[in-house]
């Protein structure tokens, strides 16, 4: 049988940087489920689907084509074709994944692609339901958090190193936290700890020791 190790969390709290890494020290593939919630976002944005009208979302989802490229453990995510890695990590998505991500449809068509890509091989997946709807019996389950101050300076200077000068400190502060609210509160498939998910809170420890503390939970 297949290794899934999933990875939930609160907003910006590390889950891609332990996942990577923990793929790429398992020789596993890794699945940022995020990116996809994010890549539909984008789509919806781009043709002004509006949330509210169920047939348009039925209909886009059905004109929508994900596929990860994997570079040296960096995913990439392109939509019907297009490289959008970088577009989907900017403001205007992070503004509107929640409400898009928080629809029904979408979630149904996203946790079905998911399950299909973690069937017969050794993955890790990270995202917000990854161990309690999408790999319930994954054999390993982290759940991370960390300061909601300390996520939101290192996703801002994340953004900064990547030539973002429009947006603010505050600005990723309060998207952070409007993120978290609304993933723990939505309807479907709320953002939960699994019962059976270890947790781990990186506010003070390095991504090299929360590598350590992954990698030895992972061995035994
Ligand atoms: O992981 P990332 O922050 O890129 O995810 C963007 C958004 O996608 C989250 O704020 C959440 O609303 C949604 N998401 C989700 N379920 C997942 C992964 C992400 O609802 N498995």
């Amino acid at each position: 049988k297949n290794l899934v190790v999933a990875i939930d969390g609160y907003s910006s709290c590390g889950k891609s940087t332990l996942a990577k890494a923990l793929a790429k020290k398992l020789g596993f593939i890794y699945i940022d489920s995020g990116a996809m919630y994010r890549a539909v976002t984008l789509y919806f944005i781009r043709n002004q689907i509006s949330c509210a009208d169920e047939l348009a979302v039925a209909d886009a989802l059905q004109h929508i084509e994900l596929n990860f490229h994997a570079r040296d453990y960096e995913s990439h995510i392109t939509l019907n074709g297009e490289e959008v890695s970088e577009e989907i990590r900017q403001m205007p998505v992070s503004e509107n994944v929640s409400e898009v991500s928080a629809q029904k449809l979408v979630r149904r068509e996203m946790v079905r692609q998911q399950q299909r890509m973690g069937k017969s091989k050794n993955i890790v997946m990270d995202g917000r339901d990854i161990g309690t709807t999408v790999f319930p019996d994954a054999q390993i389950k982290f759940f991370m958090t960390a300061d909601p101050k300390v996520r939101a300076e290192r996703r801002f200077r994340e953004l900064q190193s990547k030539g973002d000068t429009t947006t603010s400190l505050e600005n990723v502060f309060e998207n952070i936290a409007h993120r978290d609210y609304a993933d723990t509160t939505r309807t479907e498939s709320p953002l939960v700890r699994a019962d059976d998910a270890i947790i781990l809170d990186n506010t003070k420890i390095t991504p090299q020791e929360q590598l350590n503390f992954a990698l030895d939970k992972v061995k035994a």
